[in-house]
């Protein structure tokens, strides 16, 4: 098996140690691929490429309609290969296929999108105490981007950095998560085809720890984007604060799915599978809390069971199936570990709870769908994200307790609500502090719309204009139309 390699200075290259990472299929455990490990030498050579390029290769100053062209070029190249990409990304992360070419097909269109918004007017213009002067602002790349991802959605966390970070003007150092970096080689590659500049972008994989600390730390990066656990948040605010980077922070999340007793119930049930156990449920803005008024909870927890049974699960690139495996054996035992909390806590495992075993599925990292129930908001299992196919019912009575359940985690990433009433479901959105929720819907993504989080789950904001704001430095230039000296020393 040749050995996957990275993208530093126009250069495939190995890494400087001539280590290398095994990438394994969760469905089986099986050894699917061999990739270059990245060193910490290797981020700073990609570093420096990216500055060059920045500041000597004239990328800064490039026209918007040549970014854009070059966006939309990159979109055709991964639709066009959407069938290759879409199979890496199920082979490496477990998923189900129909999600993997969704992910695909979704980020062709989120790269058209700034190609479109990139040469849209932008700025302002502003009058001043002194008419003589005319204001008005313009936005600049900010140079050199360090982008970090996690492993549940490789190719869409992927682009919904590099997309405006490339429409802005800047250059990127991109990491993937070491252990999911298959579908980011083969999109470099298609960058590369699709005629980006030498430099421009770079790919560097490797451990967090040396790779993604060198994006964060260094001095010659002048922001970085990452998505990731809160955990590692934290690490990357401290070792960015050393030459005062900018930041992006997109972090975890326990959201609350709400349901009110006047809601559609089919509606409300199927978006409570959907906003749960979509990709596994390893999804940042998964509704990993389902409230439930309770004149409706035991008939709303007999239906959510009766569909989670229903789940077809198995190898993500068999027919039909609609739950893959969780991504990895440290991550299965995690996830496990957290049914067995819920257990000792006192919860009852209204079904699932357990690993499937059964034959076929016994080497690979399956859990069965878990609903919990007899829940209290202080147990662990109703605080901390667990990130995998476990969700937790939570009863309330009437919009005040609905709010004050919602709101009581220290995340604040999503929210979702279900009513037939659009004053109650505006009433309670409005006080839910959660940078994205949904009325009578759960879960989609839209490449206008803001995303990020209030609270720990994050700073800043990804998609939409603000996602293309956070790449650019924003420069006053006032204009005096009236020359002559102040005569403020000499009169
Ligand atoms: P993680 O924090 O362990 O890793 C994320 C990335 O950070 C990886 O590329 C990793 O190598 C890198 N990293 C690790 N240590 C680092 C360090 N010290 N310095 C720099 N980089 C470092 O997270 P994960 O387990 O890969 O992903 C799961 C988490 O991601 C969950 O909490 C989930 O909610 C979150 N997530 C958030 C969003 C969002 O949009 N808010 C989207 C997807 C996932």
């Amino acid at each position: 098996m040749s050995v996957k390699k990275m993208l530093i200075d126009g250069e495939w290259v190995l890494s400087s140690s001539q280590e290398t990472r095994d990438i394994i299929n969760p469905a089986d455990g099986s050894v699917i691929a061999t990739v270059a490990e990245g060193t910490s030498e290797d981020a700073k050579k990609a570093i420096q490429a990216a500055k060059k390029a920045f500041y000597e290769g004239g990328w800064g100053e490039t026209s918007a309609y040549d970014r854009a062209s070059l966006l939309r070029s990159f979109a055709d190249e991964l639709e066009a290969n959407v069938d290759e990409i879409a199979k890496l990304e199920t082979l490496n992360t477990g998923k189900a296929l129909i999600e993997s070419e969704y992910d695909v097909y979704d980020s062709a269109n989120i790269l058209r999108y700034y190609a479109g918004i990139v040469t849209q007017p932008s700025g302002q213009t502003y009058t001043l105490n002194d008419p003589a002067v005319q204001g008005i602002t313009v936005r600049e790349p900010i140079g050199v981007c360090g982008l970090i991802v996690a492993w549940n959605f490789p190719i869409s966390l992927a682009i919904w950095k590099i997309a405006p970070a490339l429409a802005a003007g800047n250059t990127i150092v991109f990491k993937p998560s070491e252990i999911t970096p298959l579908s980011a080689v083969k999109m470099f590659e298609l960058m590369e085809k699709a005629g980006y500049p030498k430099g421009v972008i770079n790919l560097v994989m490797g451990p967090g720890a040396t790779v993604g600390n060198e994006l964060a730390e260094s001095h010659d990066v002048d922001k970085v984007a990452f998505t990731g656990g809160i955990v590692t948040g934290r690490k990357i605010m401290q070792a960015a604060s050393g030459n005062v980077k900018g930041i992006t922070l997109e972090l975890g999340g326990k959201s609350p799915n709400i349901i009110f007793a006047d809601a559609d119930f089919d509606t409300a049930v199927d978006y409570g599978l959907y906003g749960m156990f979509y990709n596994q449920g390893e999804v940042c803005s998964a509704g990993s809390r389902i409230l439930v008024e309770d004149t409706i909870y035991d008939k709303y927890l007999e239906a959510l069971v009766e569909g989670a049974m229903k789940i077809k699960i198995g190898n993500g690139l068999d027919e039909g199936v609609k739950m893959g495996p969780v991504i990895s054996k440290d991550h299965m035992n995690k996830v496990l570990n957290y049914i067995k909390i819920g257990k000792e806590e006192g919860a009852t495992v209204a079904c699932g709870g357990y690993r499937i075993m059964d034959s076929g599925y016994e080497k690979g990292f399956f859990i069965a769908p878990t609903i919990f129930t007899d829940t209290k908001p202080d147990m662990r299992i109703v605080q901390e994200e667990i990130f995998g196919p476990v969700v937790v019912l939570q009863k309330f009575h009437g919009e005040e307790e609905a709010v004050k359940l919602a709101n009581d985690t220290t995340y604040g990433l999503a929210a979702g609500i279900f009513t037939s009433d659009n004053g109650k479901a505006l009433r309670v959105i409005k006080k839910v502090r959660a940078g994205i929720t949904w009325v009578n819907t759960y879960g989609p993504v839209y490449p206008e719309a803001p995303w990020g989080g209030y609270k720990q789950s994050g700073i800043g904001r990804e998609l939409g204009t603000y996602g293309l704001d956070d790449f650019t430095e924003v420069k006053q230039i006032n204009i005096n139309t009236n020359v002559g000296p102040t005569q403020w020393f000499h009169e």
